[in-house]
């Protein structure tokens, strides 16, 4: 049976995923590579948490326009600007608490610079983040991926639907378990990549209503376990 990444990587070849992302903040001559400084990084995870790119794109780009994303210029930012800024995205309230306890964080245990937290070992960058209020592993797993340059498979929505579907977990599996699963069926060096392969899978055919099954790219390797 062909493998997973094979089959993924055969139908969308070198697609980029995040281009209605890119799209967006082209509009606003921002740049994406902004998303590998490690700060912009978590607080673009935070801004992602319970909602669409779409939002948290949009509002990163509020904020973004409104102060430079650093931890000194965000710790001194009033609380309702950036709540203001980032409305767009849901959970404003708690979204702008998060990040002022972030930016409060980076700057007395990082003098506001997280490149030396990158050097540490990814055992030890991964207990610290998930230290933070408001980061979870997801959040992690794709700083260690985009900021550490690791072979990392973080699992967002999308791809929790995907594996439970493929039948490779269960309905109720949680993070670990599927990424352990997932990682099983992913060459090594290529976790980054599934990650973000599946992510356009989710969205393009399995979607959360009427999964395009019989359109699928890896609808052969599927128990398409839908209910
Ligand atoms: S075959 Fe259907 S259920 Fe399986 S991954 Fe594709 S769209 Fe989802």
């Amino acid at each position: 049976m062909p493998e997973l990444f094979d089959l993924l990587s055969k139908f969308y070849g070198s697609r980029r995923v995040w281009e209605e992302v890119e799209k967006e903040l082209r509009k606003e001559n921002m740049s994406t590579k902004r998303f590998h400084d490690p700060f912009t990084n978590l607080v673009i995870g935070i801004l992602s948490q319970n909602t669409s790119d779409r939002n948290s794109t949009r509002a990163y780009i509020n904020l973004a326009k409104r102060f430079q994303i650093t931890p000194k210029v965000l710790v001194e930012a009033p609380l309702r600007e950036i709540k203001s800024a980032i409305r767009c995205g849901g959970m404003y309230n708690l979204k702008a608490r998060r990040i002022k306890q972030l930016a409060r964080i980076v700057l007395k245990k990082y003098g506001g610079d997280l490149k030396k937290l990158i050097k540490l070992p990814v055992g030890k960058v991964r207990k610290e983040l998930l230290s933070f209020p408001g980061i979870g592993q997801k959040t992690t797993d794709v700083f260690i991926g985009y900021c550490m340059k690791k072979d990392s498979l973080p699992i967002d929505t999308n791809i929790k639907r995907v594996a439970r579907r493929m039948g490779i977990v269960g309905k109720k599996a949680k993070y670990e378990e599927i990424q352990k699963a997932l990682s099983k069926l992913t060459p090594k060096g290529k976790k980054l990549r599934t990650h973000e392969l599946l992510i356009r899978l989710g969205r393009d055919f399995c979607k959360v209503r009427r999964p395009l099954c019989e359109k699928c790219p890896i609808s052969s390797m599927c128990k398409k376990v839908i209910s």
